[in-house]
């Protein structure tokens, strides 16, 4: 059985946003507090007792305050249920949140070749001791086992591949620590029960919906998937900023060739936006956009959403 925690449903910034005034930030700190969400990360695991990060938000210190499930056991001194972090890409959103796992527990850091360049570029990730945390490199189409600190496995496939996507913002412009090759700055990871065969899709970045995309996402019993804007060009129009979905490597949830129109045939038992920003106006709960979401069989989380696979 594969047990899933939402710790964290919004993109970069959060709802509310630390210097947004917009409607939903505005609402979300003024009497709606149920808008309020941290920055995506899910945690997931196989036998309820250690548990997988999938990224590390900088939300992290609070999204395991609000996890009961992610508290150290009762009676030990130094304990962590945490026992790896597979990191999708390497924006401040997904890495962040590693700092704070900086107090000497052991644990293991799955990312792509690189991600693992970029961390191993800034030199503030060296908190994270090698020798307590180890980095190990995944590779695209390459499916692998993440072990518990004692090296037992842990019952987790994970298949990585590569999704449309950008690289890390703050890079861009910049020589990569990784090099040229843009493969891996984006993965979407495939999550299975070894024991029950059950597994469930996680898109938190993804530019566009391919064919390829649509025959590998259909049958599968979850699919979380990239909701970050509403429309491609709503940070432009709203006055927050000069990008679209699309340059930031983000697919709209509307339009003819947005996530909705273009999962709209495949066979998913259940959808989930997750990595939704705050201009989004489908995180409103009476907002004809939440409607028509919702009426196509999208959910969007809260934060501390728990499903078991
Ligand atoms: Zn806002």
């Amino acid at each position: 059985m594969l047990r899933i925690v939402v710790l964290g449903a919004a993109a970069g910034g959060g709802v509310p946003q630390w210097n947004c005034g917009c409607p939903v930030c505005r609402a979300a700190r003024d009497g709606h507090p149920e808008l309020r969400s941290t920055q995506a990360s899910i945690a997931i695991s196989a036998d309820d007792a250690h548990w997988f990060l999938i990224n590390a938000s900088p939300d992290l210190r609070q999204q395991l305050l609000a996890a009961k499930q992610l508290h150290p056991k009762p009676g030990a001194l130094r304990h962590s249920p945490i026992a790896g972090v597979v990191l999708t890409n390497g924006e401040i959103d997904a890495v962040t949140g590693l700092l704070s796992m900086r107090e000497g527990s052991p644990f293991t850091i799955y990312a792509h070749a690189r991600v693992l360049a970029i961390l191993k570029s800034n030199s503030i990730f060296n908190v994270l001791s090698e020798t307590m945390v180890g980095r190990e490199p995944i590779e695209v189409d390459q499916p692998f086992e993440p072990h518990l600190p004692d090296g037992a496995p842990s019952g987790i496939e994970i298949l990585p591949f590569a999704v449309s996507g950008k690289g890390a913002w703050y890079l861009e412009g910049r020589q990569h620590p990784g090099g040229a090759d843009g493969t891996g700055d984006t993965l979407g990871l495939r999550i299975r029960d070894k024991a029950t065969g059950r597994h469930f899709y996680f898109l938190a970045a993804c530019a566009d919906v391919s064919d390829e995309l649509k025959s590998r996402l259909a049958g599968s019993p979850l699919v979380f998937f990239d909701g970050t804007v509403w429309r491609d060009d709503e940070l432009i129009t709203a006055g927050l900023g000069s990008k679209t979905g699309k340059a930031m490597g983000h697919i709209a949830m509307s339009g003819d060739r947005g996530a909705i129109a273009s999962l709209a045939g495949i066979d998913i038992d259940r959808k989930i936006f997750l990595h939704i920003n705050n201009s989004n106006p489908a995180l409103l709960h009476a907002s004809p956009e939440r409607q028509i979401a919702e009426s196509a069989g999208w959910q969007i989380p809260a934060d501390g959403t728990e499903i078991v696979l």
